[in-house]
């Protein structure tokens, strides 16, 4: 009998069996319908052996000291600052926008506080911001925002930013600084050998078995646990019954050059041409050197795995519904970006995990809620399909 059942071997997962094996000595099984470890961040040598990232380039970065040094205990660092370029008007101009991006794109010499009244004399003040081009307009006004975000957020998510939660956008800042890191976190580093060996560290311990290429719905009747952790996504959970969640998806298309180096920087942005967003070169990220490079082309997609929850009113308003149905399950745990539906990085969906763990350590009990006709309904739905999937 295993003490935890968890679906799902990224970060949400994985920190869940790590602490529930190590620091509460639970029995735990792991178990992923991919077949590595890892999930989104999974990273491997290319047949050129130049380290990659499965789905797409991740960059550590965090302000808690907490998330850091949990993750130090599995992995040594290599200090890297991520900085992004976006081709616009024919020139690649830092993003976020700064001065640096401000004198280059119009050949000036403004200082911060010039820049600062340049922005002020083009932002349209709005009184409600509601949603991403709310954000990006207030600040800036129309022709940065139609210059470095429209066609992109419409590229990338499939919808006009004037529908898109204010959130997107809010997470690219507008400085007037010549700061041309992409993140201003305390602490931005990459796994030194890659994501992938710190997931192997982390999973390393005989409390813990990992169960991959293998759907939960598969085993889960069959396997006897005590209490589930679910960190795939919710709607799939409960099989739709309020309809699909969307997630936007993304197919990712890799090359290798035989040169040693093929942009200037990590990332380079396309906001307004081509199909692809953004081109990322690894070595800048993993600090390998090699006679050759690899780069990944990101192509938005509706569908396809699930990678970002698309947040506005309408689907956190259905995801909302999820929830209450989940919080009636009082053995089962939602968390990670799937679970949750949010649009999380590494180190959100780790602290998610860790503060999970604590409520489970200290015996704190679920808070469940009524909905038991509707529930009862459910699981008799989810358990028919069960029973399908094996007598098939
Ligand atoms: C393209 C891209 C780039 C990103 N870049 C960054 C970045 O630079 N920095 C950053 O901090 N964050 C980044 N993120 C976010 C980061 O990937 C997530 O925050 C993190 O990986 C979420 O971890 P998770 O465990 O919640 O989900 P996941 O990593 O998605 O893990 C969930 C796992 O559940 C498994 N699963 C689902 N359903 C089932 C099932 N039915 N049975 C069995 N297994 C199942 C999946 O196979 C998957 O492995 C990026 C995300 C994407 C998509």
């Amino acid at each position: 009998m295993f003490d935890y059942l968890i679906v799902g071997a990224g970060f949400a997962g994985s920190v869940l069996a790590e602490r529930l094996a190590t620091q509460s000595h639970k029995k735990v099984l792991i178990i992923d319908k991919r077949n590595h470890i890892g999930g989104n961040t999974y990273d491997y040598y290319d047949e050129h052996g130049i380290l990659v990232h499965k789905y797409g380039p991740h960059i550590f970065h965090t302000n808690s000291f907490e998330v850091f040094s949990y993750l130090s205990k599995f992995t040594q660092w290599r200090q890297y600052e991520h900085c992004v370029l976006a081709s616009v008007d024919g020139q690649l101009v830092p993003i976020p926008i700064n001065q640096n991006t401000i004198n280059c794109l119009y050949g000036l010499n403004l200082n911060s506080e010039e820049v600062a009244e340049f922005y002020n004399n083009r932002a349209e003040k709005r009184t409600i911001i509601k949603t991403s081009e709310d954000v990006v307009i207030n600040a800036v006004g129309k022709e940065l925002y139609e210059k470095f975000f429209k066609g992109y957020s419409k590229k990338q998510w499939g919808i006009d930013p004037s529908e898109l939660d204010a959130s997107v956008t809010a997470r690219v800042p507008t400085r007037t600084n010549k700061d041309n890191r992409y993140f201003t976190d305390t602490y931005q580093s990459m796994p030194l050998h890659g994501y992938t060996k710190l997931f192997e560290s982390m999973l390393s311990h005989p409390g813990i078995k990992i169960m991959l290429n293998t759907d939960y719905k598969d085993v889960i009747d069959i396997i006897p646990h005590k209490k589930l952790i679910y960190t795939g996504p919710v709607d799939d959970y409960f099989n739709n019954c309020y309809g699909k969640l969307p997630y936007r998806s993304i197919d990712f298309k890799f090359e290798t050059f035989d040169t040693e180096c093929f942009q200037p920087t990590g990332t380079v942005n396309y906001p307004n041409n081509h199909a692809y967003t953004r081109i990322t070169e690894f070595k800048y990220l993993t600090g390998q050197t090699h006679h050759k490079t690899s780069i990944v082309y990101e192509y938005p997609t509706a569908e396809g795995d699930p990678y970002y929850p698309i947040p506005c009113p309408e689907n956190n308003n259905m995801y909302r519904k999820y929830k209450l149905l989940a919080d009636t399950l009082p053995n089962v745990y939602f968390t990670g970006r799937l679970g949750t539906y949010k649009y999380y990085n590494m180190d959100q969906v780790v602290a998610q995990s860790l503060a999970l763990f604590k409520k489970l350590s200290t015996g704190e009990t679920k808070e469940v809620n009524g909905h038991k006709g509707e529930l009862i309904k459910i699981e008799n739905k989810i358990s028919d399909d069960r029973n399908r999937i094996y007598k098939s």
